[in-house]
């Protein structure tokens, strides 16, 4: 997911906000935003789709004066990327502002509760619903925001870094995480506080960081120490490191370049991919889009699945699985030759469309030919609210982050991922996958993510073989069934 910036002390908090979200630019965004709270105790936020550049243009010539202040770029995970959907979010009061990176599960039943508790909202995104459940608890029991945010996020199921402030607690800011990355910078004193979602934006004011756990909420107070505690109010002791960074290799989060940076991501990425989907605990994989239309899946003649480039090699891995587990014919087409050919595509049959931007052009066309004709599509993308994946009918995001590197790495490995679970998942509901395969398919698939990370630990052999074997002009690749792909 994309970035927190934070900053509360006696500096102006703007210009280190903005330096810090130029910092997380490397991690990929859609949108980005900012508010700074001023003298005056009135909260400014401004939002912009597109750059940081684009954030800074508008910001221009207003106020962003203040010594308190979140920033965030934004990779949309629920609701397009647009100015109202990006963050800084803001509660239904006024007093509350917040910042998040992650996936709230189970952000559709919370919005509905609130919703008959009288709250409405303004964006389609999780972040907002989260907020708005912090006010609610904040106002149920006239609690603090520190204690708001410990029991609303006791209610929450996914993953969160979150910045949250409250206009009448003008010097505090509360951050908590669970599951995604947060770093806090001890600056001056020890009472002023640079908050971001990796260390870089924080390089250059100061060398000692916190890194906050699972489930801990910082609290930040203007003239105390960081105050730490679980969601359940237990104190933790703050465990301050020093760190040593290049600041030359911060753009990058420390990789010499991005395609490395989306090698090494894939760990934590396909985690964020199976989350809320793959639940092991109770042997089962949920894709609403299988739950929502399962009698067009189940009843499909056969399967088209339409992409170029690398997504072209993850379906014929998905072809594989498909055959295997549902015992549907599928057909593997190329988006660009599908589009000129005529296909014999309509009613009855579901096109799988996969494609990382969602963007792909060929793959695109192919899309609005297969709806023309009167088939079902099913979008399989990475990039939430784009052109693909709303020209679909319905689909599973991969939800892998953004990437930037122009050879595909962490996207593949989550359009595979996607496939497999949709394989099994379609499999089980027609009755093609026995218990026994379904249940050791989904261990093996929640082991995924370590089975990666095992691998990515010899880097150093990896690239020594990398270096021996570069020139050489040929390779001869054999394999069978899903090696084949
Ligand atoms: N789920 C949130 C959204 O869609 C946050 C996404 C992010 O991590 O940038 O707005």
């Amino acid at each position: 997911m994309c970035g927190i910036v934070a900053y509360l002390g006696c500096r102006e908090a703007y210009p280190i906000l903005i330096r810090g979200l130029h910092r997380l630019e490397y991690r990929g965004y859609d949108s980005a935003g900012v508010a700074v709270l001023n003298e005056e105790g009135k909260l400014n936020i401004y939002k912009a789709v597109g750059k940081v550049a684009n954030l800074e243009q508008m910001v221009q010539g207003h106020d962003c004066s203040g010594s308190l202040g979140i920033a965030h770029t934004r990779w949309a995970t629920h609701g397009v990327p647009n100015e109202v959907n990006a963050h800084p979010h803001i509660s239904q009061s006024g007093d509350l502002t917040m910042v998040h990176n992650g996936i709230i599960e189970n952000a559709g039943a919370l919005r509905e509760q609130l919703k008959k508790k009288g709250f409405s909202f303004r964006s389609e995104t999780d972040t907002e619903v989260l907020l708005q459940l912090i006010e609610y608890t904040q106002k149920k029991h006239d609690a603090d925001l520190a204690s708001a945010v410990r029991s609303a996020l006791q209610k929450v199921i996914g993953a969160y870094a979150i910045a949250v402030i409250d206009r009448k607690e003008p010097g505090t800011i509360v951050t908590a995480r669970k599951s995604s990355p947060l770093a806090i910078g001890l600056g001056e004193g020890n009472s002023e506080f640079f908050i971001a979602s990796d260390a870089s934006p924080i390089a250059g004011y100061t060398n000692k960081v916190v890194y906050l756990n699972d489930e801990e909420v910082a609290v930040c107070r203007r003239g105390e120490d960081l105050q730490i505690s679980t969601l359940g109010a237990d104190k933790v002791d703050v465990r301050i490191k020093e760190i040593d960074l290049d600041v030359s290799m911060l753009d990058k989060g420390g990789f010499p370049h991005f395609m490395l940076k989306e090698i090494f991501d894939q760990p934590s990425v396909l985690k964020d991919c199976m989350r809320g989907r793959l639940l092991p605990a109770h042997r089962r994989i949920i894709l609403s889009a299988v739950t929502e239309h399962r009698e067009e899946l189940l009843n499909a003649k056969r399967y088209v699945m339409v992409s170029c480039g690398t997504s072209w090699h993850a379906a014929l891995i998905g072809k594989q699985l498909i055959e295997q587990f549902c015992r549907i014919p599928v057909e593997v087409a190329y988006a660009s030759e599908f589009r000129y050919s005529d296909p014999v595509v309509g009613p009855g049959d579901v096109v799988f469309a996969i494609s990382q931007s969602g963007e792909t052009a060929d793959t695109l066309s192919a899309v609005q030919m297969a709806s023309e004709r009167g088939a079902m599509v099913f979008g399989i993308v990475n990039a939430v609210g784009s052109s693909i994946a709303r020209a679909s009918d319905t689909g599973t995001y991969i939800h892998v982050g953004p990437e930037i590197g122009v050879a595909s790495t962490k996207a593949f490995t989550g359009q595979t991922t996607v496939l497999a679970m949709l394989a099994l998942a379609i499999g089980r509901e027609k009755g093609t996958v026995s218990e026994d395969t379904y249940s050791d398919a989904i261990s093996e698939l929640e082991q995924i993510p370590d089975k990666i990370s095992r691998i990515l630990e010899k880097n150093e052999e990896i690239k020594a073989l990398a270096q021996q074997y570069t020139a050489n002009r040929n390779f001869l690749y054999l394999g069978r069934g899903t090696d084949a792909g």
